[in-house]
């Protein structure tokens, strides 16, 4: 099989660069897009995360704040501190990075957010919308799977998308996101039974388990689309992903990669959507 590898780094790079684009003519018209990212207490990873969002901000020419705050910041503190960013017209997306500490409610902290500045599209307004058609802010990783094949030129309309995970992250939104693009979606979950034959019907594979390796190519038919939506860790601290990239690459037409296939794409959609926020909401100066 003549397998295409999807370049998600060089996708999103692309995304970027249009980005920049659009924010100069933003800018043009006094408007800075500029997204604040709150992160309590000091979990590396999310340290990580937060440092590329900053440097992806700076790339396309967005302003960034940043608020790190200790693990025993109280809930009150966090809501106020998003009153604050709701209330600031140089601020149009706020992001608040997960998890966060146990003491506090996540779902009311993202309640609070404006869903005009819900850059992650978590928020149950955003989330409703997707589910209705209705126009709103899409949380990125799912949108940025469907900028992948959408860019790849991978037609979607009638094709049977099945969808391994069903969390409120991925799984979900990534499946009505397909619906939306008119594909015939089946989502499938730790309950599922006979995995393996519904998997043999796919056209195109979404992996979001967070299991390494969980999917093989023995359980995919030739010609299928495999998206792997997984970061994790093998048995040698390596990064990989929820399919078995050796197997899977001999009978798919195209596979992403982990790392370099989807992960790249869940900052690019951020930008998107801080971008997209500023031109909807307008207004404020540089
Ligand atoms: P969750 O743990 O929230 O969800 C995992 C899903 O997989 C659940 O719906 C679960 O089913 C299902 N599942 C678990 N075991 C099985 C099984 N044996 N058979 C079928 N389904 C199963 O994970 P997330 O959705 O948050 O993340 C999934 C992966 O994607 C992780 O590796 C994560 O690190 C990665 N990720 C990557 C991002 C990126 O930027 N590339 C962003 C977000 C996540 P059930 O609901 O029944 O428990």
């Amino acid at each position: 099989m003549n397998t295409q590898i999807i370049d998600g780094k060089l996708i999103a790079e692309t995304i970027k660069s249009e980005l920049k684009n659009k924010v100069l003519t933003l800018k043009e018209q006094s408007i800075t897009p500029g997204l604040a990212v709150i992160l309590v207490g000091e979990n590396p990873a999310s340290q990580v995360y937060v440092n590329n969002k900053k440097k992806a901000c700076e790339y396309v020419g967005m302003k960034s704040f940043s608020y790190e705050l200790p693990a025993q910041t109280s809930e009150k503190e966090v809501l106020d501190l998003v009153e604050t960013l709701n209330n600031d017209n140089h601020v149009h997306g706020i992001l608040v990075q997960l998890p966060l500490p146990k003491h506090m409610d996540e779902q009311k902290i993202i309640l609070k957010i404006d869903p005009a500045k819900d850059v992650d599209g978590f928020h149950p307004q955003n989330v409703g919308a997707l589910s209705i058609g209705l126009e709103g802010l899409v949380s990125c990783t799912p949108a940025g799977v469907i900028e992948l094949l959408k860019r790849s030129e991978i037609e979607i309309a009638g094709k049977h998308c099945v969808v391994v995970g069903r969390s409120n992250i991925v799984g979900k939104p990534v499946s009505l996101l397909l619906l939306r693009e008119h594909a015939t979606v089946t989502i499938c979950h730790s309950r599922t039974k006979n995995l393996e034959t519904v998997l043999k019907q796919a056209d195109i594979v979404i992996a979001a388990v967070g299991i390494t390796k969980f999917i093989t190519g023995s359980m995919l038919k030739p010609g299928v689309v495999v998206i792997d939506v997984g970061i994790n860790r093998d048995e040698n601290g390596k990064l990989c992903g929820d399919v078995d990239f050796k197997s899977c690459q001999s009978v798919a037409s195209h596979i992403t990669p982990v790392p370099g296939g989807v992960g790249p794409m869940t900052i690019a959609m951020l930008m998107h959507n801080c971008v997209l926020a500023a031109t909807n909401q307008g207004g404020a100066s540089n």
